[in-house]
């Protein structure tokens, strides 16, 4: 059987680190970490990620500011607000919940963003550190990807990974964060041939394509590390939705381990965002 790599437990010991982090920045003397949340419109999976991330602020003792703001907003009154959280000294990590209404630029919003405060790490300039190997804010998701693999296997040099999706939010930073570590990395996508055979060299394979347990048993070589970040709902067999990933997980128990769905990668997100606003706060002061 598989070592199931169990999200929710690491995630609850990154908190843990963060709450400690937190409490030692304010007996410093500082001002408590604080992430602002901005959310346009009322996309009803974006108020439940938003409230999500408030509650796990109290958590861990972050100070939480959110904005809420009308569909009919226009890029430029977002823009101000982002200027102004810029500026705020109480503000160290500002989070612009996506998707965002059509007439506003979600790139230009990004832009914006003081890199430092960026705590998505989608600002430019962080996938720039990223990926020339320099520090930055890193992304929450790939982030969380690497913290699961470290917890089976804290060396990863010399390994092969294949990454399926090229997503500039999970596959093409994963990459850039095995590179780091020292894979030899591949990337596939949807134009890629033979994937199955590609799979069966990798000793890590990360799914993150969106498509139902696209990776079946036989892709998986014995011993490789599988993380599955796909979410995908699919009706079950009692008519409700359930949650699957992107990897047939009943078919890869020979591999060393593996991420269920959900409870593997969904976890480590929130917890990796926290943890990037008390580093972005330390970095601030
Ligand atoms: P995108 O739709 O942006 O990217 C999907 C990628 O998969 C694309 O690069 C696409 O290729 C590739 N792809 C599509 N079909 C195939 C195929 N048949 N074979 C190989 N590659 C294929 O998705 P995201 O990266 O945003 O998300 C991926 C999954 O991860 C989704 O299920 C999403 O819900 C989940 N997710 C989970 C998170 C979490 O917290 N756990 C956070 C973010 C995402 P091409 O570029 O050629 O189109």
């Amino acid at each position: 059987m598989a070592e199931v790599i169990d999200g929710r437990a690491i995630a609850r010991a990154l908190d843990e680190q963060t709450k400690a982090e937190v409490e030692a920045f304010v007996a410093a003397g500082k001002n408590r970490p604080g992430l602002t949340v901005i959310l346009v419109g009322d996309d009803p999976a974006s108020e439940v990620y938003v409230r999500h991330k408030v509650k796990a602020c109290e958590r861990v003792g972050m100070r939480s500011t959110e904005h809420r703001l009308p569909a009919k907003t226009t890029q430029k009154e977002l823009l101000g607000l982002i200027d102004r959280v810029n500026a705020s000294e109480h503000v160290h990590g500002i989070l612009v919940q996506v998707p965002l209404p059509d007439h506003i630029d979600e790139r230009a919003v990004i832009d914006a963003i003081d890199p430092a405060k960026d705590v998505d790490g989608f600002h430019p300039v962080n996938v720039g550190r990223l990926s020339t190997g320099t520090g930055g804010i890193w992304p929450c998701t790939p982030f969380g990807c690497i913290k699961l693999l470290h917890s089976v296997e804290p060396d990863l040099t010399g390994l092969d990974a294949l990454v399926i999706g090229r997503s500039n939010i999970v596959g093409k930073p994963v990459a850039m964060m095995l590179i780091a570590e020292g894979c030899t990395v591949t990337v596939a996508h949807s134009k890629t041939r033979n994937l199955p055979e590609k799979a069966r060299q990798a000793d890590i394979i990360v799914a993150a394509v969106g498509i139902p347990e696209l990776v079946k048993g036989d892709w998986v070589k014995e011993g490789a590390i599988v993380i599955d970040v796909g979410i995908n709902r699919t009706p079950g067999k009692d008519g409700k939705d359930k949650l699957v990933g992107d990897v047939a997980y009943d078919e890869v128990q020979h591999a060393r381990a593996v991420t269920p769905v959900p409870g593997g990668v969904g976890p480590m997100t929130i917890a990796v965002l926290l943890a990037n606003t008390v580093q972005a706060a330390k970095a601030l002061h």
